[in-house]
């Protein structure tokens, strides 16, 4: 649409879309609203729309992703929070940290408080695991959203957590503030479906043997169904490499930037599996540009009860913290000042480290 157009003359473009069996996608960027039409099987003849009130051009997109790409939106898309100054995709990098699963409360709160003095923004943590071994610890469920709820209210975190299907994605929905779909779900279509329907942000993890394109296509599936806010991070894919759990690709972060408007996070935990290289490679993964990081911290990692070998200990965290802090402006990009309003450290976190 023109960079005037009214909202009128995007509502009648829209209607005029749906009219024709099609689905319109408005999707606002800096300077203008773009409006995505899919479910054409063919081409959409441009005639009737380039000839309507407030539309610019009409575009071909040849690409197999449509709405995830940048020929549709130019702009990055900045994902904002009701009630929160924290945004993934603008200039700030988005710091995501927190235990992989949320074991007890008393663990929960510890790590919380500790990353949320750290800088973090986001808290993680798995209620619902995917566990390789049915006698794994599968998560505590709707108790473990509980208590990140909780967790939220006391620190001000955002919360980030993986539905693992549709059923859990009704409670993760209600309880988080992002949806995580795990690199094991990266291509399951009804799930990516269902999250396009919820009204929170999604995260899609890429799976451990995803191209580019198929994690695109995964964003697409979300976006499809019209929901616009979608994540997307690097976790590492499997190659024959055995010095590391998982070989983090970074150089898919400029490959995605390239293609597409959706912020890319990367997450140095899963894509390594070893703690002693989770600190070298969120320094890399924010000097390659990625919009955010994605970190497991655990204050006891000897007694976590998974992912224990590649949890930082909070005081790790805070150093990678304070070395990100000074790669970041070499590229641009900044971590908001610590400015959460959290009161004095409580008898569960240790290292008493005032506030700067
Ligand atoms: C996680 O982040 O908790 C997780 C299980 O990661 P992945 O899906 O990347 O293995
Ligand atoms: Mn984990």
């Amino acid at each position: 649409m023109q960079a005037h157009a009214s909202e009128e003359q995007i509502r009648g473009v829209c209607q005029k879309i749906e009219s024709l069996g099609y689905r319109a996608h408005p999707i606002p960027g800096a300077e203008r609203t773009a409006i995505g039409i899919t479910g054409n099987q063919g081409e959409v003849e441009p005639g009737t729309l380039e000839e309507m009130p407030g539309v610019q051009e009409v575009i071909r997109v040849t690409k197999p992703y449509k709405l995830v790409s940048r020929d549709i939106k130019e702009d990055n898309t900045v994902i904002r929070f009701p009630g929160s100054t924290a945004t993934i995709g603008g200039a700030a990098l988005a710091i995501m940290a927190g235990p992989c699963a949320i074991e007890n409360r008393e663990q929960a709160f510890t790590v919380a408080e500790r990353v949320a003095r750290a800088g973090a923004q986001f808290f993680r943590g798995g209620a619902y695991k995917p566990r390789t071994s049915p006698y794994s610890f599968q998560g505590l469920g709707e108790e473990g959203l509980r208590i990140m709820a909780q967790i939220r209210d006391q620190f001000g975190l955002r919360i980030v957590t993986e539905a693992i299907d549709n059923e859990s994605l009704e409670l993760v929905e209600e309880y988080a503030d992002i949806i995580q779909i795990g690199a094991r779900n990266m291509q399951n279509f009804s799930l990516l479906r269902r999250a396009g329907r919820a009204r929170k942000p999604v995260m899609v993890k890429r799976g451990m043997s995803a191209t580019l394109e198929e994690l695109l296509m995964a964003a697409e599936y979300v976006m499809s169904e019209g929901n616009y806010n979608v994540i997307l991070c690097e976790r590492g894919v499997r190659t024959f490499a055995d010095h590391t759990r998982n070989t983090l690709d970074l150089s898919i972060v400029p490959a995605v930037q390239r293609l597409s408007h959706l912020p890319i996070v990367v997450d140095p935990s899963h894509g390594t599996g070893k703690r002693n290289k989770v600190t070298p490679l969120s320094r890399a993964a924010v000097a390659v540009g990625a919009d955010g990081l994605m970190v497991e911290v655990h204050h006891e990692p000897d007694k976590a009860l998974s992912d224990g070998v590649q949890s930082l200990y909070p005081e790790q965290f805070e150093e990678l913290m304070a070395q990100v802090r000074q790669i970041a402006p070499v590229v641009g990009r900044a971590i908001p000042r610590l400015d959460q309003a959290i009161g004095p450290l409580s008898k569960a976190g240790t290292s008493a480290r005032s506030l700067s």
